[in-house]
């Protein structure tokens, strides 16, 4: 059975466009690729990283995969593209995260889903009301459009133009 995936993906350090470009191949070869957002920029969350802003992009994809073999082949992806824990929330290639997975509900220690940070992000709830303004949180019983109008979030996300 396919289900319905949404990834947030996002980068901070080396060519974040094209790191952004390279997860989306890769995610493309192990499922099917339904759409992506915009890209975004924003400032680094969270207070730790230096590497300066991000590029963050929602992606839907669909799959056969459940879900503890999604985390594990995204990463597997983060690793090749040369991501490294250093320290949580500080600076990478690429994070690839699991928002929804249908309307399946999770909570063990390798695994929460809904992402438990997905209402409290500006980066994520823009790019997610853009692809998915309907789409309404299993838990919180919201649309994307109703988390974003009452997200607190101060960082400044905006639409990511390529400099040429
Ligand atoms: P945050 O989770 O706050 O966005 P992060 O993405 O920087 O922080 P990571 O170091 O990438 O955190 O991941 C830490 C762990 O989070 C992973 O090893 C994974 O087991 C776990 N995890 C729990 N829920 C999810 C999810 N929905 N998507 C991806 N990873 C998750
Ligand atoms: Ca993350
Ligand atoms: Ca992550």
């Amino acid at each position: 059975m396919q289900t319905e995936v949404v990834l947030a993906i996002g980068g901070n350090k080396g060519d974040r466009a094209d790191f952004l470009q390279k997860a989306m191949d890769a995610l493309s070869r192990q499922a099917t690729l339904v759409g992506y957002s915009q890209i975004y920029e924003t400032e680094a969350w969270g207070g730790v990283a230096t590497s300066g802003n991000f590029l963050n992009q929602v992606v839907l994809i669909h799959t056969e995969m459940d879900p503890l073999v999604l985390l594990e082949v995204i990463q597997g992806i983060e690793e090749q593209l040369g991501r490294t824990r250093e320290q949580h929330w500080g600076d990478r290639t690429i994070d690839i995260d699991i928002l929804y997975f249908g309307d399946q509900v999770w909570d063990t220690p390798s695994l929460t889903i809904p992402h438990p940070y997905l209402a409290q992000r500006g980066f994520v709830l823009q790019p997610l009301a853009e692809i998915l303004p309907k789409k309404i949180h299993p838990v919180l019983g919201k649309t994307s459009l109703e988390l974003l109008a009452e997200c607190t979030d101060q960082g400044q996300v905006s639409v990511w133009k390529q400099e040429r």
